[in-house]
């Protein structure tokens, strides 16, 4: 057993630091407070190679895996959960092509989102069906004047870069909608230009400003034979699964973030004649916060280490999804304690700490909420996939 990371990974994490230091940490509120999209940094990441941290080099990837993206996710997030995002969409839609996609596919898709020269976006959810996967009523039927071909119909909703995307990854029932078949579903790359797709609307949100999430209508979509994944429930579950640790990263970069904004605060504030982090109370709260984002450090490494093995499928699930939930709970749980240990200065704008508050929120929720991730965790030790004998 090694716990160090291989010196290339060293390097990307110190890089990435620098970055996020200097150019994250001075735009994350301005960020937050337009909601504009952060096109700036976006050239920065494209500059900086980040981009294509989890393509293979033979894509245009730099081939860091999913553990380069891990740690580079992780060091953006100390200031900005929505750069961890941006970050974040480099995978999220190009992992169904990785792990489903022809030969054809990759070569056409995965280059361009490597070197920022386009961007996707993952439509799996919809108005009447968000942990209930199957339950979506999106419908792809063959296109008759087209062989191989498929028309789309039907609504996704909270699509996370969905404004800017030049393709979806878009999941659908070939039949009857009703029916709750898990070989139904199929997964096709839509372009956002073509005719029949609209993105009527842009919702408001508590935090995560920046990347917008969106509603994005599919009316009569043709998508030529070429552009179908194919893939089956088992995608989906597959797909997220080897994102677990990705949304990890940003939950522990949460929480160091805040905790350390806080730490620095404490030992500056001075109340009953000393600093408060004097205070044994104090003390408590910030060793705790710090075991705990170690743990969950912990089990997103090792997430992240199981999905660079091509460990994702349903044996892995209890060690991935345990990842993605523990460390978003403690990215919600840290940031409360931090905003408390500044008092009312924390939940003023004057400093990111109600950010972070705001944030975090945002983690317990996405692909797969902390109950969903429970429940795979539950099934997982119920039948054996996880057991210690
Ligand atoms: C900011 C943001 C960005 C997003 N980006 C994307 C995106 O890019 N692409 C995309 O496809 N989706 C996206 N989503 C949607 C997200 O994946 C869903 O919100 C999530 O899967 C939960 O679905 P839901 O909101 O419909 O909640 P519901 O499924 O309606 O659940 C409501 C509550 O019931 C609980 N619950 C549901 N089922 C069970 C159960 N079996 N046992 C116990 N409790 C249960 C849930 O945990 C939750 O607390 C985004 C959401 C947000 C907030």
């Amino acid at each position: 057993m090694d716990f160090q990371l291989t010196e290339e990974l060293r390097q990307l994490q110190l890089s990435v630091r620098r970055l996020a230091q200097e150019k994250i940490r001075p735009r994350a509120r301005e960020i937050d407070a337009s909601g504009e999209y952060p096109q700036d940094i976006f050239d920065e990441f494209r500059r900086a190679d980040l981009l294509g941290l989890c393509i293979p080099e033979e894509y245009g990837g730099s081939g860091a895996g999913i553990m380069g993206l891990t740690l580079a996710i992780e060091e953006v997030t100390k200031y900005s959960n929505v750069l961890g995002l941006m970050l974040l969409l480099t995978r999220l839609p190009t992992g169904p092509i990785m792990i489903a996609g022809s030969e054809e596919q990759k070569q056409r898709y995965l280059p361009g989102v490597a070197n920022g020269s386009e961007r996707a976006a993952f439509c799996l959810s919809e108005p009447g069906a968000g942990s209930d996967v199957a339950g979506m009523r999106t419908t792809a039927s063959e296109d008759p004047g087209v062989t191989g071909g498929y028309r789309i119909n039907g609504t996704k909703c909270w699509i996370s870069g969905g404004m800017q995307a030049d393709w979806f990854v878009v999941f659908a029932k070939v039949g009857d909608p009703n029916l709750r078949h898990h070989s139904s579903i199929r997964a096709f790359i839509v372009d956002a230009s073509a005719p029949g797709v609209t993105r009527p609307r842009v919702d408001q949100k508590m935090g995560v400003k920046g990347i917008d999430t969106t509603e994005i209508h599919f009316d009569d979509v043709a998508v030529p034979a070429d552009q179908v994944i194919g893939g089956g429930f088992s995608l989906i579950m597959r797909s997220l699964n080897a994102m677990r640790p990705i949304v990890a990263a940003r939950g522990i970069g949460l929480a160091e973030g805040a905790l350390m904004y806080a730490t620095n605060y404490v030992m500056e504030r001075e109340a009953f004649g000393k600093t408060i982090a004097e205070f044994q109370g104090i003390q408590w709260e910030i060793a705790k916060c710090a075991t705990e984002i170690e743990a969950a450090r912990l089990l997103t490494y090792r997430a992240a280490w199981l999905a660079d093995q091509g460990m994702f499928s349903k044996e892995y699930v209890p060690a991935l999804s345990m990842a993605k939930y523990y460390a978003s709970e403690v990215a919600v749980k840290v940031s409360g304690v931090a905003l408390q240990l500044l008092g009312a200065a924390g939940y003023m704008t004057d400093h990111p700490t109600e950010q972070f508050y705001r944030d975090a929120r945002q983690l317990t929720i996405v692909e797969g909420t902390s109950q969903v991730q429970l429940g795979l965790i539950g099934r997982g030790v119920l039948g054996h996939d996880l057991w210690w004998d």
